[in-house]
């Protein structure tokens, strides 16, 4: 199996086998996402996919989980999704999962009805990045969506069975807009009520416009603390059931978790002891994406 360029999966899969079925992202404008900049947008040819797959099966003894990559695989045709879904099906009867990135483009693209059919041969959950439920931001950073589009293929996506996880970035609107950010992604995040939802914190890579725009002075990073506020805004405005929440990846300052709205106020007194300076936030030169 040969893979091309660096492969991106969320944390969750971790111990997945990931099989690229497209070559980068096909939005690729996020101005602050470098994964894929060097990589130009492709779908992958069915049948060498298939062939991986014959590939990975021979390598492997037992694979509980497969993750569909690049940016967003979701994007292939409903046809072509299924019959990769059936070939792994053929090939690994004893996977329990396959799970793939989608854009909240793709899922408006589809119909209910391609959805579902996806689902019922074997893709069980996607990823959504949302980064914020701000439009302002959203503008700003180039999503390609508004806030209302998100919401309605998070929403779509869990009709037609889908578990859906979605990710939103800490500090993505800087000192200027972080409670707007808290507020308007605590709003698009209730009113999805996705299985999962995903907190990162922004990480400034060079070479993207986000970059660019804090070295003009455009934008103000937040401090640590001011993420913890933040997040502390996101956690109060929040009005979800059953929502497994994760906010320690590798990028976050301090981990958080549990499930929400249960352990709301677990969550919300935690983030208030860190407000007062109460505990450690992870060093700078820890932190990655
Ligand atoms: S953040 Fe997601 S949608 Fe935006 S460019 Fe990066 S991979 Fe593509």
């Amino acid at each position: 199996m040969k893979y091309e360029g660096v492969v991106y999966r969320p944390p969750s899969e971790a111990r997945s086998l990931i099989i690229q079925v497209t070559i980068g992202c096909s939005h690729n404008k996020c101005t602050f996402c470098a994964m894929y900049k060097e990589k130009k947008f492709k779908i992958k040819d069915i049948n060498l996919i298939k062939e991986e797959l014959r590939e990975a099966r021979n390598l492997y003894r037992s694979v509980r989980r497969i993750f569909l990559a690049d940016g967003d695989a979701f994007i292939l045709k409903t046809s072509e999704l299924i019959e990769i879904l059936l070939e792994i099906k053929d090939l690994f009867p004893e996977c329990e999962r396959v799970s793939s990135y989608a854009t909240p483009r793709d899922i408006i693209n589809k119909s209910n009805e391609d959805i579902r059919m996806i689902r019922e041969h074997g893709l069980e959950m996607l990823y959504m990045g949302i980064e914020s439920g701000s439009d302002e931001i959203l503008k700003i950073i180039n999503k390609g969506v508004t806030a209302q589009e998100i919401i309605n293929a998070g929403k779509k996506a869990i009709e037609c069975g889908m578990k859906l996880s979605a990710t939103l970035i800490s500090g993505i609107g800087g000192v200027d807009k972080w409670r707007d950010h808290a507020v308007e992604s605590a709003r698009v995040i209730s009113e999805i009520n996705p299985h999962y939802v995903g907190l990162l914190t922004l990480m400034v890579e060079e070479g993207t416009e986000l970059h660019m725009r804090i070295s003009r002075g455009e934008m103000v990073l937040l401090q640590p603390q001011q993420v913890i506020a933040e997040t502390y805004e996101f956690i109060n405005n929040l009005e979800v059931s059953e929502c497994i929440f994760r906010s320690n990846h590798a990028s976050n300052y301090v981990p958080l978790g549990g499930t929400l709205n249960r352990d709301k106020e677990k969550i919300l007194q935690v983030l208030k002891q860190y407000m007062n300076g109460e505990g450690y936030f992870k060093d700078e030169q820890y932190r990655s994406l």
